[in-house]
């Protein structure tokens, strides 16, 4: 038997993180369920340092600015002299410049460092790993909620995932409005069909070639391409974008084309596909495209005698998608939740 609390929020994301900040300073009880057996969710950062999940945040997002702040995060500016590769069929050219990485910033121990900072701020025995939500069920002011390690009870639940993942995967009884249930369901889950392909070196051999490592392709698999290399480059680092599944030698063999045949010769590559993700993406994701669902009325209002809210970044009118979005989407929720305290 899990111990009752007064908020119950489902998904340890930067959304759920972000909440469960806030409920604690204000004095709230709550426990993060978490299905996957690390916190962070679209968050991920991996050995050497390359992130598979969000890589960049943008100066005017300011819920990210100040999470950075409280939790004493560095971060450096994206790395973008030098000139971009365009690839059409039977042709690739160099362009003046690198339009591409105007502005953006990562952070030096990668994005999932956000996570861990949010994390930090909790008492222990605040999150709950390895524990997946099943169903949520409310009656006589109580939401029971069903996990894979037993029951629990709470005043309140709070839904920090996408919205059609979790009704993918998790049963609500009594049904939610089918007003509710029709937005939730197309709403589509950000990057959620997308592959990331990291490709890894020695070095960031491109920029002694005057590339920034930045390219876009009208050929794939790998449609937009950026250096992910670390702060102090001790290490090189290639990423792209596929909508479709794509092998690494694929990858590589374009990574050749567009770079040189040094691209193709990478120490590693690292291929995360996140329509595979079940805790991410629900079946048939990539199928999933009205994008003006984001922010839909019905995803951020209460439920069930405002005893149930979503939390996630497509439910924010603000940088939905973004991990801005899933910040403020934690903020709009923590002030719902403190009025009806
Ligand atoms: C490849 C990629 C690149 C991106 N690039 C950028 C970028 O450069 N900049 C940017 O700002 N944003 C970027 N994003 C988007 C950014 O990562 C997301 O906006 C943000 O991380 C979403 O946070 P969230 O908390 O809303 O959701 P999530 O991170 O998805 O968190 C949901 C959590 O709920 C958990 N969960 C799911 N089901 C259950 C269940 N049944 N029970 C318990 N727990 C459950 C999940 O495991 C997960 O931990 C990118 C995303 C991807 C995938």
């Amino acid at each position: 038997m899990l111990p009752d609390t007064e908020v119950a929020i489902i998904g340890a994301g930067a959304s759920g993180l972000r909440l469960a900040t806030q409920l604690h300073r204000a004095g709230v009880d709550c426990v993060v369920f978490e299905a996957r057996d690390r916190i962070g969710g679209r968050l991920l950062t991996v050995d050497p340092g390359v992130d598979l999940g969000a890589t960049w945040f943008w100066a005017q997002e300011t819920d990210v600015v100040e999470v950075i702040s409280e939790c004493g995060l560095t971060s450096f500016a994206q790395y973008s002299t030098g000139n971009m590769v365009f690839q059409i069929p039977g042709s690739r050219q160099v362009l003046a410049g690198n339009p591409l990485n105007a502005n953006s910033y990562r952070l030096t121990d990668g994005m999932q460092s956000l996570a861990r900072g949010l994390a930090d701020q909790l008492p222990s025995g605040a999150i709950m790993l390895n524990t997946r939500v099943v169903s949520l069920d409310y009656s006589d002011g109580v939401v029971n909620i069903h996990t894979s390690e037993g029951p629990v009870r709470a005043q309140r639940a709070v839904i920090a995932l996408p919205p059609a993942t979790a009704l993918a995967n998790i049963a609500f009884t009594p049904h939610l409005p089918d007003g509710f249930v029709g937005i939730a369901r197309q709403t589509p889950v950000w990057m959620g069909g997308v592959t990331k392909v990291v490709a890894i070196y020695d070095t960031p051999f491109w920029r002694d070639r005057g590339l920034a490592g930045s390219a876009m392709s009208h050929v794939g698999p790998l449609r937009e391409i950026h250096d992910i290399s670390d702060e102090h480059a001790t290490f090189g680092a290639l990423f792209g974008f596929s909508r479709e599944a794509v092998s690494a030698q694929t990858a590589l063999a374009q990574l050749g084309e567009l770079f040189g045949e040094q691209a193709r010769h990478a120490r590693s590559v690292i291929v995360e596909d996140w329509s595979r993700q079940p805790f991410t993406s629900p079946p048939g994701v990539r199928q999933l495209n009205d994008y003006q669902l984001f922010g839909s009325k019905a995803l951020r209002a209460g439920y069930w005698d405002d005893r149930l809210f979503y939390s996630s970044t497509e439910t924010s009118v603000d940088s939905p998608g973004h991990v801005q979005g899933a910040l403020a989407a934690a903020g709009r929720v923590g002030q719902q939740l403190l009025i009806h305290r």
